[in-house]
């Protein structure tokens, strides 16, 4: 059985978390039998989740990959980290620019007691980890962490990746507004969100599966997910179903129907 040890205080064992849910689908080993049971029966829902979650988690690599290879950016704020997977957000960035900054935000005791194998940053450039909620985005632009770590005056990547279905309408369009409000202008937003457009059936019955495990879910049309861009320029090719965002080799053969996920990076004015 997978436990990690010892359990930071805070955690519930008793209830399925998304981060876990996600690590043991992905074939990690950070998980209770809680999120083994509930990732088991998501599965049988949609035999594609995997092949789905691990194309979220390469669009995130290609994403910061672009960001700091062809539009320079150094430092990063990456809201909903979730578990520690190689490469992190910090390993693909530095791999470009050793002195990047990635400060991490999660609201999940695991990732907590994780962060210290996160935060392995190379000498020249720095990570920090912040304990925090979504929903309370000053808490975040607030903390000692992300004002050591972020120079303002400079353009900021912000990776808001596989975490938006679980932020419901109306506060979401607010809170992604008030985490890009600081950022300077030339700053970026990478985003990830969820959607049933493409299978319909089976990602409604992992949404009712997520929702019966208090883990209320919104899944967003082409339209909703295009407008949390408003007001801002999207970079090449737009707004996409993740696996044809900037794809590599690794996307060749990926169905669009196992892939629920919009992503899309724009720029802030
Ligand atoms: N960004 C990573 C992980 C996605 S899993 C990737 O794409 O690979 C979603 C993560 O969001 C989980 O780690 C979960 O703990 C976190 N999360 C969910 N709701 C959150 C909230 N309201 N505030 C902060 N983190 C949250």
């Amino acid at each position: 059985m997978n436990t990690p040890d010892p359990r930071p205080s805070g955690l519930v064992t008793s209830r399925a978390h998304s981060a876990r849910v996600y690590d043991y689908i992905l074939g990690g080993k950070d998980h209770y039998p809680v999120d083994a049971e509930a990732g088991e029966a998501m599965r049988r829902h949609w035999p594609a989740l995997p092949v789905h979650m691990r194309e979220n988690r390469r669009f995130m690599h290609r994403a910061g990959r672009y960001l700091a290879e062809e539009h320079g950016v150094r430092q990063f704020l990456d809201i909903g980290t979730g578990l520690p997977t190689s490469p992190n957000l910090h390993e693909v960035v530095q791999e470009v620019a050793p002195e990047s900054h990635v400060v991490y935000v999660d609201n999940d005791p695991i990732v907590l007691a994780h962060a210290r194998a996160l935060l392995r940053s190379t000498p020249e450039g720095a990570t920090a980890y912040v304990d925090a909620d979504m929903h309370d985005p000053d808490a975040i632009l607030d903390s000692p962490e992300f004002r050591d770590l972020i120079d303002l005056d400079k353009p900021v990547g912000l990776m808001i990746i596989g975490i938006m279905h679980f932020i419901l309408p109306p506060e979401d369009r607010r809170l992604v507004a008030r985490l890009l409000e600081p950022l300077p202008s030339g700053s970026y937003l990478a985003m990830t969100i969820g959607t049933a457009d493409f299978a319909p059936e089976e990602v409604g019955r992992v949404a009712e599966e997520y929702r019966q495990q208090s883990m209320p879910m919104a899944l967003r049309d082409l339209a909703t997910a295009t407008s949390f861009f408003d007001g801002m320029d999207l970079l090449d090719p737009g707004v996409t179903q993740v696996h044809t965002w900037r794809p590599g080799p690794e996307q060749e053969g990926v169905e669009g129907r196992d892939i629920a996920m919009y992503g899309a990076v724009a720029r802030k004015r």
